[in-house]
């Protein structure tokens, strides 16, 4: 059986009442963390989820409501004086996450555990069961890309985990349901973001035989209105500290 805790359901803008994204997944295999907003390591502690119990980190997008807590993640199992390697899975230049981590102070020749950062197209090859898919995500931020002459590409996955009786897709963030196509072909549940998209896209995922949709990272009035008059099976919004199951 697959287990999954979303431990941050909330939009990029902080609100009072839901902590940032991320998402733990338990696999018949393996241990993941999918994002680390911010608060994300409180959580795992709160969850007894620390120390070495986490195979892999993978991150969908370096937005800071998706990365700004991986660097107190690491400094957490630093001092928890965490054994076992630990794979982070990144969007694009692993090299960005090294060179913070040292301008911070934290430097993996300290840590007692093997740390590699990774890009995320190598985490289908390395960890059984994970397939991923680019998004439209960060698409609109060529102007400014192109003025500042950074290196930026533009890089932002949905990520598809297998397990035993049915899959989970996550589609971290979207601009349009569209980039889901392929990834959502026959699996179990999805974890959308049902803030961005146009509402009426994200109701006709309802098409696709889905047995869950939960509607995360916060949801657009539009679509909160139309469920609200008319609710969908299946459709559900997002609960942070629930145990869902596949
Ligand atoms: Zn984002």
């Amino acid at each position: 059986m697959m287990r999954f805790i979303i431990l941050g359901s909330g939009p990029g803008i902080p609100v009072e009442d839901k902590n940032l994204s991320s998402i733990y997944v338990h696999t018949e295999e393996l241990a993941l963390l999918l994002d680390c907003g911010e608060g994300c390591s409180r959580k795992l502690l709160q969850l007894g989820l620390s120390g070495d119990h986490l195979d892999a980190v993978l991150i969908s997008h370096y937005h800071p409501d998706h990365i700004a807590g991986l660097f107190m993640l690491l400094q957490m199992l630093y001092l928890e004086n965490r054994r076992k390697a630990l794979t982070v899975f990144v969007p694009e230049d692993p090299r960005f996450i090294l060179d913070t981590m040292h301008r911070m102070y934290t430097f993996e020749s300290k840590f007692a555990f093997d740390l590699q950062v990774k890009l995320i197209t190598q985490a289908p090859l390395e960890l059984p069961g994970i397939s991923i898919a680019p998004t439209d995500h960060l698409q609109s931020y060529s102007p400014q890309i192109k003025a500042l002459n950074v290196p930026n590409e533009m890089r932002s996955w949905a990520i598809r985990i297998s397990g035993n009786h049915g899959d989970l897709v996550y589609s971290a963030d979207i601009n349009s349901t569209d980039c889901l196509e392929d990834l959502l072909d026959g699996a179990h549940s999805l974890i959308v973001d049902a803030l961005h998209p146009n509402a009426g896209q994200i109701l006709e995922l309802h098409e696709l035989g889905l047995h869950r949709v939960i509607l995360n990272h916060g949801i657009s009035p539009e679509l909160a209105a139309l469920l609200d008059s008319e609710p969908l099976p299946g459709f559900e919004i997002a609960q942070e500290d629930h145990e869902y199951q596949i």
